[in-house]
Order: structure tokens, then C-alpha cells, then sequence
């Protein structure tokens, strides 16, 4: 005969699953993203974030509904980081311009594992609380599959390779597809080029074949700076100097003329959805030019690493008017001051009065969970979706100030 306290369990797992626990949110504006945002909307959610419904505003009063100051919009989705780098926050000098960031960060001394996996722990909690639930991570190593293990958050990992010498292509990609092989089961993955700049030819056919055989997506840091334009077109500028000065061999090297996602494009799969991270100096030729060779572009803006690293931003209306999908990234501690999409956005919207919240916020949620095949449960308030809720607080009407914040309504988001 079963225990009365075996009977009392099976009593209250049979009654959650004829009464499910359920909580009614409402506050100022509710932004779907999917459709346009609702004032005083309400929005019903499983004890563990599940969509029931999103409602206009209507039956929104009563006892059991949490009412917010505020909007409420869908848990934002960091397009571009490097989890790996969290040991390197307020280490690396602000301002100094890529090339020079390039020559440091190779040089710094890595800290013991210890400190590495810490700092890692940190940074995904740091994420977490400013509401952000998915992550496109970019990873040389495996220091973060322990974490990432974990499931606290969902993330695509675009294992990284780089190598401007075609000699070294073979033992590159090798290393690189030894760590796909030992990226937790069932978690996403691709290998992907690190820049235009640090990939010989021959490294891109191994990762285009590799992609199309695995039907990844694709991460490539693209037009950071002059320097990388000045490099295709003329090999010249601060990129090129920093290459010539580590002894590599550039003979194989010729310009195009061109700049440089005009030179580069044609060697990534057609076929694969690619992430073209920073575009600091991309102009609108360039995006118009690209969108008409290539049909599964995002764009990604990191803007405060652009501050931190270049004192420079992108040219935010020319995606506008290119009607570009664009995607926001915090990048890493090597180059931000906060791990916050919120903060990306504030640095926009401050350089950028005339885009609307909800541009920012569609950049913010559902681009980033489309270009990671992640938007079946996440980017957008809809029935049956788990996205997370973020509650922003403390706008000045509906724009986003120093003061605005951030908070997880569903803070115990599982994947
Ligand atoms: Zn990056």
C-alpha cells in the first residue's frame, strides 16, 4: 500500500495538470512585435512563461492581474557575443581602433581556468537579468560548453576559425571541427569564419562545404573599420600594416578594388542565413549591393563595443532605407562596459532620436530569433510561445532614456 504522503504528491501532479497555474500581466503598452503594440493589453502566461493568450485591452482588471508601469515586450535576443572573453572586462584600453585592439588582445596573458569559467558564470547571470534569453556565441575554445551545458539560456555557438595563411587552413579547420564534435549534444552549433580579413581562400571553401553539408548559419565580423576597406581595395591601411607586422606571408593576397564585403560575399554558402556583425563602415551601396547577391543577410549592430573599440557607429538609416533586417549584439567584455541589448539600444536610440521603439525592438527579439532558426518559441508574443517577458520601466513616454531598465517578469526561463 502507497504512503499517504506518496498519495498526497500524486494528488497535487494530478490537480496542476487539470489546474494549471496561470498569471495575468498587464502594463502600459504591450509590443507583440509580431503585430502592433497594445496599450494597457494583457498578456496570460504559464507559470513557466508559456504563452495562453495576448489580449487588447479588455477584461485587464481584477485581483489576479499584475499590473507594471511600463512596456512589456518578448526576452531580447543578443545576436553577437563571445562568452569566453568575460575575463578581459576593463582590461583592454578604449578607443585605441581595431587594429591596435587586435594586436592587444592577442597579446594579453589568459588568467587561470578557474577564473575564466567565473567569469563566464558571471556574464550568462549578468544576460539573464537584463532580460536576455537567447545568445549567437562566438567560441575559439570549448571554455564555455560547461555553461552552456546548463541550458539557463538558449545559444547558437559559431565555433570561430581564422588563418590569412592557406598553409595553415587544414590543421585550423581540423581543431575546429574536433570542437564541434565536442559541443554538448543536442545544443546548436556551426563553424564560422572570424573575419574577411583572417580567412585565406582556402579556409572559406573548407567552411562553405562544411556549411552546406551541415545546413548551418553563418557569423562573420564585417567592415569594422576603414582599415578593411582600404584593404581589399588597395592593400593598404592600419589592417593590412597589422597583418604584415606578424611576418604572415600576403603574396597570395590581391586587392579587388572593391570594398570589402563586395570582394568577400561570393565565397559564403548562398544558401545559408549569414550574420554580418558591426558593419561600422558599411555604406549603403554595399548593403544594397549585398541584399542583391545574397538573399539570407542580418545585420548586426554592436554599437557600444563600436564606441569602446572605434569611437564610431554604423550608419543606422542606411539599413533603413536598404529595409535591411538588422539584429543587435552586446559583443564581449573585451570591448563593452555591460553585457545589456537594453544598453545597445539606449546608445542607438541617444545617437538616433528618430528610430522608433518598435524598430528597436523587432531588432531586439524577433530578427535575432529568425536568423537563428529560433523563433518557433522565441522573439515574439504569441500563443504557445515561450519567449520570456521583459518588463522596460522608467521611459520618458515611449523613448528609451539613461534611466530606462530592464527586468525578466519570467526569470525561471527554461529551454
Ligand atoms: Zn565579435
Amino acid at each position: 500500500m502507497k504512503s499517504p504522503s506518496i498519495f498526497g504528491g500524486l494528488f497535487i501532479y494530478r490537480l496542476n495538470n487539470y489546474i494549471r497555474p496561470m498569471r495575468k500581466i498587464t502594463a502600459d503598452y504591450i509590443f507583440p512585435i509580431s503585430s502592433k503594440p497594445l496599450k494597457n493589453g494583457l498578456i496570460i502566461i504559464e507559470d513557466n512563461g508559456k504563452i495562453i493568450d495576448v489580449l487588447p485591452n479588455k477584461n485587464n482588471s481584477g485581483d489576479d492581474v499584475e499590473y507594471h508601469r511600463g512596456i512589456i515586450c518578448p526576452g531580447f535576443i543578443n545576436s553577437h557575443c563571445h562568452l569566453e572573453l568575460s575575463f578581459f572586462k576593463g582590461m583592454l584600453a578604449e578607443h585605441t581602433g581595431l587594429d591596435v585592439f587586435i594586436r592587444d588582445i592577442l597579446a594579453l596573458k589568459r588568467p587561470e581556468l578557474d577564473i575564466i569559467h567565473q567569469s563566464i558564470i558571471d556574464a550568462e547571470d549578468e544576460m539573464l537579468k537584463n532580460g536576455i534569453v537567447a545568445v549567437g556565441d562566438i567560441s575559439n575554445g570549448d571554455t564555455t560548453y560547461l555553461q552552456k551545458a546548463k541550458r539557463n539560456m538558449i545559444y547558437h555557438t559559431f565555433i570561430e576559425v581564422f588563418a590569412f595563411d592557406p598553409a595553415k587552413s587544414a590543421d585550423v579547420f581540423a581543431n575546429a571541427v574536433k570542437l564541434f564534435g565536442e559541443y554538448p549534444e543536442g545544443l546548436h552549433k556551426s563553424i564560422t569564419p572570424h573575419a574577411p580579413y583572417s580567412v585565406s581562400d582556402e579556409l572559406f571553401k573548407l567552411i562553405h562545404d562544411f556549411s552546406q553539408k551541415n545546413n548551418s548559419i553563418l557569423s562573420i565580423h564585417n567592415q569594422e573599420c576603414d582599415g578593411e576597406n582600404e584593404l581589399f581595395q588597395t592593400k593598404s591601411g592600419t589592417i593590412y600594416e597589422r597583418i604584415k607586422s606578424w611576418g604572415t606571408d600576403l603574396s597570395h593576397f590581391h586587392p579587388t578594388g572593391k570594398n570589402s564585403i563586395q570582394s568577400y560575399l561570393h565565397k559564403m554558402p548562398q544558401d545559408s542565413k549569414i550574420l554580418l556583425v558591426h558593419n561600422t563602415v558599411t555604406t549603403l551601396e554595399d548593403i544594397q549591393w549585398a541584399t542583391n547577391n545574397h538573399q539570407h543577410l542580418y545585420w548586426c549592430f554592436c554599437p557600444n563595443a563600436n564606441l569602446y573599440i572605434e569611437n564610431k557607429l554604423a550608419s543606422f538609416q542606411a539599413f533603413i532605407a536598404a529595409n535591411a533586417r538588422c539584429v543587435v549584439g552586446t559583443d564581449s567584455y573585451a570591448s563593452n562596459w555591460s553585457l545589456s541589448v537594453l544598453d545597445e539600444l539606449k546608445t542607438i536610440s541617444k545617437n538616433d532620436p528618430s528610430i522608433n521603439l518598435e524598430t528597436l525592438l523587432l531588432w531586439a527579439t524577433k530578427n535575432g530569433a529568425e536568423f537563428m532558426n529560433f523563433d518557433s518559441k522565441l522573439g515574439t508574443l504569441e500563443k504557445g510561445k515561450q519567449p520570456g517577458i521583459n518588463l522596460i520601466y522608467d521611459l520618458d513616454g515611449l523613448k528609451l532614456t539613461p534611466e530606462t531598465k530592464v527586468k525578466s517578469l519570467t526569470y525561471l526561463f527554461r529551454t
